[in-house]
């Protein structure tokens, strides 16, 4: 998706008050793990668990359909690795990853962030026990079955995968899965389903067909696929429920809200008055020293490196793409630092509105995804009627 000017001088005016831009810049001290020509993972100074690592883009972007494809690629796909050498300086088993998109989801910051939760049983952290009790509508059921299809095709169509051509098989671990719930998309690597009953109405979950339990046993490119689409799914959900924001919940292992340690990602779609506010946390001063941990994580992390994969999707290069259409989709995102970088930042701007939209636009979709939107949209409007 290429920016308007307006978006542009939008994003320069967040640049300048923006924690992330700051740390980057090295105009903010932090307690820097990873580091690479794009990307940066630092140790949260107001942990929710031991070694909770926020990950972002030294570039800086609103919300994930901003960020262009060779930076969403390298992004994305450094996930598993840093989950891996996250794990192993905690000794943990579990991995949470966390995308938050809108005020309403918890997003406090207007950079994309990844908060990266190392997890084991026992550990006192109960925010995502994502209580099943919600069915979704036979209509709505309907949208998602009809245009999450159409969105995949779409997104591939832009980026051709050498290894795509299908729905792929069912591997034995995901059986249970298919035979409980509503398979609404699936290819080689995923299939995303509606749960029979889920945390609110609109929740989607997305397994990897190539890896049962652990994320971070998964390769760059599943890697790259499973948040591309879990991203695109975000976007499928906001608009068909009309929501204020989106959680995307990755699980992985074993822990008490996980106690199977499947690898799954739950789409949520969040609402400022909504009964899932068990999934956002104060922020707390930890009651240990951050600096033996910090030693901890900052020592594993050198193996970390992104490496572009060969199987390389061609993708549509920056320069062809023309400007988003608009759609009705907002996402409001509060101007405050969810975390205090030892210096206290003057970050205190009021709201301002994003506008929201699918990630890799470019000129021979753009007309057809815009086709996806007010079919969505009009689908949607038939229902209410
Ligand atoms: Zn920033």
């Amino acid at each position: 998706m290429q920016l308007t000017p307006e978006m542009k001088a939008q994003i320069n005016e967040q640049k300048k008050n923006c924690v992330y831009c700051k740390i980057t810049s090295k105009e903010i001290s932090a307690k820097t793990a990873f580091s690479d020509n794009k990307t940066e993972a630092v140790l949260d100074i107001y942990p929710v668990v031991k070694g909770h690592i926020v990950y972002f883009l030294k570039e800086h972007y609103p919300i994930t359909p901003y960020i262009p494809p060779e930076d969403s690629r390298h992004f994305f796909g450094l996930i598993p690795q840093l989950c891996k050498q996250i794990q192993k300086g905690m000794v943990t088993v579990g991995m949470n990853v966390l995308i938050s998109s809108g005020n309403a989801a918890g997003q406090l910051v207007p950079h994309v962030l990844v908060h990266l939760l190392p997890r084991d049983e026992g550990d006192g952290f109960y925010h995502f026990m994502l209580k099943k009790t919600t069915a979704l509508s036979l209509e709505k059921r309907n949208i998602f079955q009809q245009y999450f299809p159409l969105r995949m095709s779409s997104y591939f169509k832009d980026n051709s995968a050498s290894w795509h051509h299908g729905s792929g098989d069912i591997p034995e671990f995901l059986t249970d899965i298919y035979q409980r719930n509503t398979v609404i998309y699936e290819d080689e690597k995923l299939v995303c389903i509606i749960p029979e009953k889920g945390a609110v109405e609109g929740h989607l979950e997305i397994y990897s067909k190539t890896e049962q339990s652990s994320i971070s046993k998964l390769s760059i490119v599943d890697s790259i696929h499973l948040f591309s689409t879990a991203s695109l799914a975000s976007s499928l959900v906001f608009e068909a429920v009309g929501a204020q924001g989106t959680n995307i919940i990755l699980k992985s292992g074993k822990s008490d809200d996980n106690p199977q340690g499947r690898l799954s990602i739950h789409i949520l779609p969040r609402f400022f008055d909504d009964k899932l506010k068990e999934l956002t946390w104060e922020q707390k001063q930890p009651s240990y020293n951050l600096d033996g941990i910090y030693t901890k994580i900052k020592d594993a992390m050198w193996p970390v490196k992104y490496v572009e994969p060969k199987e390389l999707p061609e993708m549509i290069s920056q320069k062809d793409s023309q400007p988003n259409p608009p759609v009705n989709s907002q996402i409001n995102v509060q101007s405050n630092s969810p975390v205090n970088y030892q210096k206290q930042s003057s970050f205190d701007k009021g709201q301002e509105k994003y506008t929201g939209s699918d990630q890799h636009e470019e000129r021979s979709s753009s007309k057809r995804k815009q086709n996806h939107h007010d079919e969505i949209r009009e689908a949607i409007d038939r229902l209410k009627q």
